[in-house]
């Protein structure tokens, strides 16, 4: 223990102001200064909720001497707490650099956990959950968006991307180019707000939804790329057509290690791609 204060990382609304949780009102209430992205913009949270704590702007290029006053509160045992103008601080938002020079002075740094955009659309997109990459704004030049899309072509997880809604038109039309109108995607707009919308569930709906509806790409936006797609049953393993046969129904009956030895006996197949192929098999009848 030591006797310096603690930095607090507090998470706001990204829409919905109702989403704050008490424990961040209280910490907001408490700390001895909130260091903010946008003071004015902070000032209305602050005045909604009856938050009267001194507000300091902060940005990651903020110059020396600003962090250096806000370590200097921290040594001298003072509790700060840093937002961002919405959701959770660091997620594309200042912070980084505060948080590893007071991580690497032995300050505590607590996070204070609420909305996050890229979570938010992930809990209601329908797309995978089990494996994503969060890969932040989407580079506003054509050339570059197709390189980001092809450096996630291959993904077995969910890709997500934060889009402005001036480029959301043009980067849906390189996302098709590069990974087919079919491929898996969401749109979630507006999320937490009057006019939260999700559009899916392929490329091919999204860009007729802007086609036909000025109001699709207007707002704020975060865009879900499928992973791709995994190839039907025991297709990534190549066997004749009979061995497929003979292992799809010894796959049914039998231990996957006895089920390949009998297949590769009837078949002459090899007893290792057949075990592969039984797994795979037994995988997608669960
Ligand atoms: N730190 C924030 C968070 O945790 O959500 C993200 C900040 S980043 C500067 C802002 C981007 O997040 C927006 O341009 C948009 O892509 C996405 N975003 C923020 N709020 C959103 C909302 N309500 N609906 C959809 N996307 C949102």
């Amino acid at each position: 223990m030591n006797d310096k204060g603690v930095l607090y990382i507090v998470a706001t609304p990204i829409g919905n102001l109702d989403d704050i949780s008490f424990r961040a009102i209280s910490i907001l209430k408490a700390v001895h200064v909130v260091a903010a992205e946008d003071t004015r913009h902070s000032l209305r949270l602050f005045n909604h909720f009856g938050i009267d704590t001194k507000l300091i702007a902060y940005h990651d290029h903020s110059s020396d001497k600003q962090v250096e006053r806000l370590l200097r509160h921290l040594d001298e045992g003072s509790d700060i707490a840093l937002v961002s103008d919405a959701g959770t601080p660091l997620i594309s938002d200042p912070g980084y650099r505060i948080v590893k020079i007071a991580r690497e002075q032995g300050v505590k740094v607590v996070p204070v956990p609420g909305p996050s955009a890229p979570i938010v659309a992930l809990s209601a997109a329908g797309l995978a959950t089990d494996r994503f990459s969060f890969e932040g704004f989407l580079p506003h030049k054509s050339g570059a968006r197709i390189k980001s899309f092809e450096a996630i072509k291959a993904n077995a997880g969910t890709s997500v991307f934060f889009e402005s809604p001036h480029r959301i038109a043009d980067a849906i039309k390189d996302a098709v180019a590069v990974l087919g109108a079919e491929r898996s995607a969401v749109m979630a707009r507006e999320l937490t707000k009057t006019f939260e919308t999700f559009i899916g569930p392929d490329l091919q709906h999204i860009q007729q939804a802007i086609a036909d509806d000025a109001n699709q790409s207007r707002g704020e936006i975060v865009l879900l790329i499928g992973p791709l797609p995994t190839a039907p049953k025991g297709e990534n393993v190549s066997v004749s057509a009979d061995a497929l046969k003979v292992a799809t129904v010894l796959a049914a009956e039998l231990p996957t290690k006895q089920a390949a030895a009998l297949a590769s006996n009837i078949t002459g197949e090899s007893k290792k791609k057949l075990y592969e192929l039984i797994l795979t098999i037994k995988a997608e009848a669960k």
